[in-house]
């Protein structure tokens, strides 16, 4: 029986058959860790029952204990496992959404190990929308639990390779599946207070959402949101490129033209600029095509930081549809923002 593509310091690089899958799930029962592509970032995961083995995946990315992570599972009766009581509008976006790129906050069932939530009274779940991860948590046979699989303050990772570059040798097993289709990270949505909450933009819209729930939803921390929920992941920094991230705001017409002569400016005093604008650069790195943006935004990032970048310019795009989530995690990169 080949399971194993190879063994790459420690951690085992398996592609994804069933054996492959088996082998993992043997993994993690063991109480082990493994890596598993969704259709979001790569996930890394842990048995969401076994203490010891959840702590492992704070370890092996360097996350603060404080920073909640999100239980995975592959169908709807195990949400009832791992929360308590949902609420018939939980189960309403469920049906609709799920599998895909939600992830529900809830009141926490005992099942859940208290470190998952940081000891907080709640729980973030979601149901995948990818074969593989499906596969492993039902031959796991128990929720999963798995925040993005990178060291913490890197971007998430998008391809298998992205993980082997930040946790090998520090986790059992990466299973190999394609590129992330959507890229980045689910839409995570607080049901536990009086009114929904998106505490996180991501792959689901918040049209979306408006829609199925035929009610406005603030968005936690933006300037039009009055609330103030608690995400204890809100509080860290976020991945910021190594060199300065520039987002340029403003009309489309005069923001291009600002990113183009800062960009030749830059340049011509020898500094090597990355540049993501709306027109005439590369097809999945253009800001006027938010859907491919997302799905490279990651891999531009890692992208920079490899090349040694000085500066990075980047042009904003929309805030509908994905591209609240884009510019979120630019927002968060930035280290200013220009108005034009
Ligand atoms: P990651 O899996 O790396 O994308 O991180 C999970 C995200 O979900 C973080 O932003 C957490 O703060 C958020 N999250 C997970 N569980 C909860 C929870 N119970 N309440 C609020 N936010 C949560
Ligand atoms: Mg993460």
């Amino acid at each position: 029986m080949t399971i194993s593509v190879k063994k790459v310091k420690g951690t085992l690089l398996l592609d994804g058959n069933q054996q492959a899958i088996e082998k993992a799930a043997a993994l993690l029962k063991a109480g082990g860790l493994v890596a598993f592509p969704t259709e979001t970032v790569y996930g890394l995961g842990a048995i969401a029952t076994n203490p010891a083995a959840v702590k492992k995946i704070f370890m092996a990315k360097g996350r603060p204990a404080d920073n909640p992570l999100i239980v995975h599972i592959s169908d709807l009766d195990q949400l009832n496992q791992v929360a308590d009581e949902p609420s018939p509008e939980a189960l309403m976006l469920a049906r609709r959404f799920w599998p895909g790129p939600l992830s529900l906050v809830l009141k926490r069932s005992p099942v859940v190990v208290p470190e998952i939530s940081a000891g907080l009274p709640t729980v973030a779940v979601r149901m995948p929308d990818h074969p593989l991860a499906l596969s492993l948590i039902r031959a796991a046979g128990a929720p999963i639990a798995a925040p993005s699989a990178n060291l913490a303050g890197r971007p998430s990772p998008t391809s298998y390779r992205h993980v082997l570059d930040d946790l090998r040798g520090r986790i059992d097993a990466v299973i190999i599946g394609q590129d992330c289709r959507i890229g980045v990270e689910s839409t995570v949505l607080d049901l536990s207070g009086e009114q929904p909450v998106i505490l996180r933009p991501g792959g689901l819209s918040r049209e979306e959402l408006e829609e199925a729930l035929h009610c406005h939803i603030p968005v936690a921390g933006s300037k039009f949101s009055a609330t103030k929920p608690s995400s204890p992941g809100m509080k860290y920094r976020h991945y910021a490129p190594r060199a300065p991230l520039i987002l340029i705001t403003g009309s489309p017409e005069r923001r291009f033209s600002l990113l183009n002569s800062l960009a030749a400016f830059y340049r011509r005093q020898g500094l090597q600029v990355g540049v993501l604008k709306s027109a005439a650069g590369r097809g999945w790195a253009r800001t006027d095509q938010p859907g491919r943006l997302a799905a490279n935004l990651y891999r531009l990032m890692r992208i920079f930081d490899a090349g040694g970048a000085d500066l990075i310019l980047i042009e904003e795009t929309v805030y509908t549809g994905i591209g609240l989530a884009v510019m979120n995690r630019l927002r968060k990169a930035a280290k200013r923002v220009l108005r034009t």
